[in-house]
């Protein structure tokens, strides 16, 4: 687990407690939270630059004390392996009792990540403890890139998908990504027929991905691909970003409002955008 955000009104509907696992399956130029790409290999590169002695090197791996740690992230920005030393093992029993402990202010939980897919099976069992037990919701925060025996036991288990959609032009989320988005557009077709698809979620790179044509077909393709999905532009900020996009500048707010009203006159109050802080 790389990090849990106990009240988040950002990652899916209503007031939620939103759950950041470790690991991902792809390598997105413009990822800001880079950290949780690849688990920690403990190589020590992170524990000398650590100024409160919340990091030491024992017995061949790297060991963390929450107590002594200010939150810095240092360790962040020179480890060469796109990992975080602050990652904590918790089993499902331990995230459903937390969860049920919060439950009077949430509306639900999210699991995001990383790419919280690829460990679906313990994502499934708190889903189903959660659903014998209280009465939120349940929702994943994707990039859609999995296998179908994965998708068809989240589908099973979950209330809810937000899908990351990288680039509509494969070229782009090829260049992007390192992968091809044949895939997530099969799975995001299969989420949408059984009717759990809450929303797709794309990122707005000024040179990039700002194609104003690109995101009219982005617009008609959700529209026509069912009646409730909402489609969500996101502004880009190199704020955490670790590849050549961090030289980027932020996207400004011109382009942002342009691209949400194509999409709106094509696919009207469905078609939304974050704004929060232009
Ligand atoms: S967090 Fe990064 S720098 Fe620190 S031990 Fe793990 S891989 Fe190395
Ligand atoms: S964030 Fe990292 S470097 Fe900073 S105090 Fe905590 S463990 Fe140490």
């Amino acid at each position: 687990m790389n990090k849990i955000l106990e009240n988040t009104f950002i990652d899916g509907p209503g007031s939620r407690m939103a759950f950041f696992l470790q690991g991902c399956n792809m390598r997105c130029l413009y990822c800001h939270n880079p950290e949780t790409q690849r688990l920690c290999n403990h190589c020590g590169e992170c524990v000398r630059t650590c100024p409160t002695g919340a990091l030491s090197f024992d017995g061949g791996a790297v060991h963390y004390d929450q107590a002594r740690c200010v939150q810095c992230d240092q360790c962040l920005e020179v480890c060469p392996n796109f990992s975080s030393p602050k990652c904590t093992v918790l089993d499902d029993t331990s995230v459903v009792e937390l969860v049920k402990k919060n439950q009077d202010f949430l509306d639900g939980i999210t699991f995001s990540g990383g790419e919280c897919s690829l460990q679906h099976r313990f994502v499934c069992a708190v889903f189903q403890a959660l659903k014998r037990e209280t009465k939120i919701t349940c929702f994943l925060d994707t990039n859609g890139f999995m296998e179908h025996s994965a998708l068809e036991a989240l589908c099973e288990a979950a209330d809810g998908f937000m899908f990351d959609l990288k680039a509509f032009d494969n070229r782009k989320h090829k260049r992007l990504t390192g992968l091809s988005n044949d895939l997530v557009f099969r799975n995001l077709a299969y989420v949408s027929a059984k009717g759990l698809l809450y929303e797709i979620r794309t990122v707005i790179v000024e040179g990039f991905t700002d194609d104003a044509s690109e995101i009219s077909q982005l617009a008609a393709y959700v529209r026509d691909l069912n009646a409730y999905t909402i489609l969500r532009l996101i502004p880009f900020r190199p704020l955490g970003v670790k590849s050549w996009m961090q030289n980027l500048k932020p996207c400004g707010r011109e382009t942002v409002v342009n691209l949400h009203r194509a999409a709106s006159e094509i696919m009207g109050n469905r078609a939304r955008v974050n704004l929060s802080g232009f």
